[in-house]
C-alpha cells in the first residue's frame, strides 16, 4: 500500500480527508507542520496532502522546506486550502506544489486526483530505478556508480573511516566469447555479478557493473587486511562455479582483483585512488590472472599468491 500523509491542524478536515483515502492508502495524519517535516522526512510517502493556514508554520513554508530536502523534494505535494484568491494557488504552484484544492472540496476529485499523483510519482519511481540498474546482470550500472561513488567518498571523508575501491576483471574473456559464443559471455557475466553479489550485502557495501566484463566495488569501515580477506574469499567462490572455460587458457573462468583501501583526506581526490585500484588490477593479470592484489592504507601492496 502507498503511503499518504495529511498536514492539517483541524481533526475534523483530516479525519474527512482519511475517510476519503484510507481505503486505498496507508494514511497518516500529521497536525502541525513541524510534525509533518519530521514525518516526511524520515518515511517515504508517495503523496502529501497539505493544509495553508495553520497556526506556527504554515503550508507554504513546509512546502518550501519540503523542496529544499533531498529526501522530500520529490514527493508530490497537493495543497488542501480556503484560500481561494487566484494569488494564493499561483504562489502554492510555483513553490512547487502539484495541485491545489479549495475548500469545500468533492471528495470524489480529491480521490482522483491524489490517485493522479501517486501513479505519476510510482513511474518516475520505477524509471528512476530503472535507468540506473544494469539490465543484463540486475546490479546497479556505471550511471549510478558514478553518483554513489562520489556521495560515498564525501561520507567517508567526513567521517574519518576507511574507504576501499575494489575492481574486478572476468580472466580471457575475449577468448570465452570467441570460444563458447557471446550469449554464454553474457551468461557468465551475470552468474559473476550474482555470486559476487551475494558476498557485498552490508548496507554500507557497494557493487556496480562498471562496464563490459568488469565491475566495481565500495566499502566502507573496514581496514585494508579485512578486505582483502573478504575478496579473496570472493575470488575463490567465482572459481568454485566451475564455469569451464577454454582450456587454451584455464580449466574454470575467473576474475582478477584489485583494491586499495585509503583514509580519505581532504586534499586528496577520489580519481586518484580508483586509478591505483586499477593499478593492482593489472599488477594482478600481469602475474598470472586469478588473485587479489590489494594496495593498504599505507600503500604497501598485498599479495594473494
Ligand atoms: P584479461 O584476462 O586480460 O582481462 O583478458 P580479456 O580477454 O578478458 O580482456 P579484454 O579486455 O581484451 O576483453 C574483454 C572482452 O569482454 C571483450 C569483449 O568482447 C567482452 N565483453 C565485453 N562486454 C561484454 C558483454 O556484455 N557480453 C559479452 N558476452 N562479452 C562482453
Ligand atoms: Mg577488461
Ligand atoms: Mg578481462
Amino acid at each position: 500500500m502507498e503511503k499518504i500523509l495529511i498536514v492539517d491542524d483541524s481533526m475534523v478536515q483530516a479525519a474527512q480527508l482519511r475517510s476519503i483515502l484510507d481505503d486505498e492508502y496507508s494514511v497518516t495524519v500529521a497536525q502541525t507542520a513541524e510534525e509533518g517535516l519530521s514525518r516526511a522526512s524520515n518515511e517515504n510517502y508517495s503523496l502529501i496532502l497539505l493544509d495553508v493556514v495553520m497556526p506556527g508554520m504554515d503550508g507554504f513554508t513546509l512546502l518550501k522546506k519540503l523542496q529544499e530536502e533531498i529526501i522530500t523534494q520529490n514527493v508530490p505535494v497537493i495543497l488542501i486550502t480556503s484560500l481561494s484568491a487566484v494569488e494564493h494557488e499561483q504562489h502554492g504552484l510555483i513553490l512547487g506544489a502539484v495541485d491545489y484544492i479549495t475548500k469545500p472540496f468533492n471528495p470524489m476529485i480529491v480521490k482522483a486526483r491524489v490517485n493522479t499523483h501517486v501513479k505519476l510519482y510510482k513511474y518516475r519511481r520505477q524509471a528512476e530505478r530503472q535507468s540506473m540498474t544494469d539490465q543484463l546482470t540486475g546490479i546497479a550500472n556505471r550511471r549510478k556508480y558514478d553518483r554513489y561513488s562520489i556521495t560515498k567518498w564525501h561520507e567517508a571523508l567526513r567521517m574519518q573511516v576507511p574507504f576501499s575501491i575494489c575492481m574486478f576483471d572476468i580472466d580471457h574473456f575475449k577468448m570465452y566469447n570467441d570460444t563458447f559464443g557471446h550469449p554464454a559471455g553474457d551468461k557468465v557475466i551475470a552468474a559473476v555479478a550474482k555470486t559476487v553479489s551475494a558476498h557485498i550485502q552490508r548496507s554500507t557495501d557497494f557493487f556496480a557493473r562498471y562496464g563490459g566484463e568488469e565491475f566495481v566495488a565500495l566499502f566502507m569501515g573496514d581496514p585494508a587486511d579485512k578486505l582483502f580477506a573478504h575478496l579473496k574469499k570472493i575470488r575463490q567462490a567465482i572459481e568454485d562455479l566451475h564455469i569451464p572455460h577454454d582450456p587454451a587458457v584455464s580449466q574454470w573462468v575467473t576474475v582478477s582483483i584489485g583494491g586499495v583501501t585509503v583514509i580519505p583526506a581532504a586534499e586528496s581526490a577520489y580519481n586518484s585512488y580508483l586509478k591505483v585500484a586499477d593499478t593492482m588490477l593489472y599488477d594482478a593479470k600481469k602475474h598470472g590472472r586469478n588473485q587479489v592484489v590489494w594496495a593498504d592504507e599505507r600503500m604497501r601492496q598485498l599479495w594473494e599468491k
